[in-house]
């Protein structure tokens, strides 16, 4: 049986790739690109394959939208996530994900689309003086399978606390009021000084940490204007910027493995078991509880929930191999 989303639809996960630009690291030890986004369909492996590869890898890989390399991350936020992430105004939850190893463009992918849809929000409230809104904003770190407050110099790890009503609840995570766009800004500066200080005392954090930024909305009709009060809505939409993909491979060295211990790849591992299960729309049991990052996203993905990925690729040939990982982690989640 196939799970119903909440427009009647069956539940699909949005899945797009983005293709960045070579870079001057790059460029300058001549790199090449090796990979074209041939229409919005369809990214191709353009180098000569021997025919060993030719029959382990396939060259042409087809998603709901693929991003050439000079694509804007405002046209990637307008076909890959907004309608995803815009249903939350209507009272559903959403996910919006950036995979792909590190330095593929997640961070850069996501910020731009976190406050593009935040800009869409006011502009939506400001078009909607029927209904009262009040937006509430949080943002967390899970690093090593450990949960930390962006929003707060204090590091200590945060516990997750199963809510009958609510579902699972990160105890005593922050979360502010948002008084306007300025407010919004200066929390995500705070944000991003906490994500430094971790990365100076852990040896490169954000290639090994998920970063979740979630706004929650409730919204309710106002009362002078004879509205029924009883129509009021909440939801939350997640932006998360995932840990490098290079995290859940296979090819680690074992030193690596055992320094970081088996938690570093945790939460990794099963979202990309949940999105398998989940896109494939069975009955079957779903993991959640299994990490950190999907027990705190479980209320966002799957059942009513939009879910839209998009993965990060660089174009280079130095990075093929984690550029195949990433398309073939994109084509199960579809
Ligand atoms: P990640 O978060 O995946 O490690 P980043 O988002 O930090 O990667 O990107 C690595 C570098 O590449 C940054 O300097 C970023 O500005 C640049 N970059 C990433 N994607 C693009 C793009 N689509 N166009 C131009 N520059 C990009
Ligand atoms: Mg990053």
């Amino acid at each position: 049986e196939v799970m119903q989303g909440s427009n009647g639809q069956g539940e699909k996960i949005l899945v797009s790739v983005r293709l960045r630009p070579l870079n001057e690291k790059e460029i300058a030890r001549n790199d090449v690109s090796d990979w074209e986004c041939i229409n919005d369909n369809t990214i191709i492996y353009r180098n000569n394959l021997s025919v060993s590869e030719r029959s382990m890898f396939p060259t042409a890989y087809t998603f709901d939208r693929v991003f050439r390399h000079d694509c804007s991350t405002r046209l990637v936020y307008e076909e890959g996530a907004k309608e995803v992430a815009l249903s939350v105004v209507s009272g559903i939850n959403s996910s919006v994900f950036a995979y792909g190893q590190t330095s593929s463009g997640k961070t850069y992918t996501m910020s731009g689309i976190t406050e593009y849809t935040v800009a869409d929000i006011y502009n939506y409230i400001e078009k909607h003086k029927e209904r009262e809104f009040i937006l509430k904003f949080s943002a967390l770190e899970i690093y090593n399978e450990s949960v930390r407050d962006l929003l707060s110099s204090d590091s200590t790890p945060l516990r997750l606390l199963d809510d009958p009503e609510r579902g699972t609840v990160v105890e005593k995570l922050t979360e502010e009021t948002l008084r306007d766009w300025g407010h919004f800004k200066e929390l995500l500066s705070v944000c991003e000084a906490q994500r430094q200080i971790g990365e100076t005392s852990l040896n490169e954090a954000s290639s090994r940490s998920h970063q979740i930024l979630r706004l929650t909305i409730e919204s309710s009709a106002r009362e002078f204007l004879g509205n029924d009060k009883s129509s009021s809505l909440a939801a939350t939409v997640n932006f998360i910027d995932l840990a490098g993909s290079e995290r859940a491979s296979q090819t680690q060295s074992a030193g690596t493995r055992l320094k970081e211990g088996c938690h570093i790849n945790r939460s990794l591992l099963t979202l990309g078991t949940v999105i398998r299960k989940l896109s494939k729309g069975r009955n079957g049991h779903v993991p959640f509880r299994d990490s950190k990052l999907t027990r705190i996203l479980q209320s966002s993905l799957g059942g009513n929930a939009r879910t839209a990925i998009i993965c990060t690729v660089s174009p280079a040939r130095s990075h093929v191999e984690q550029s195949r990982n990433t398309l073939l982690f994109a084509s199960c989640a579809k």
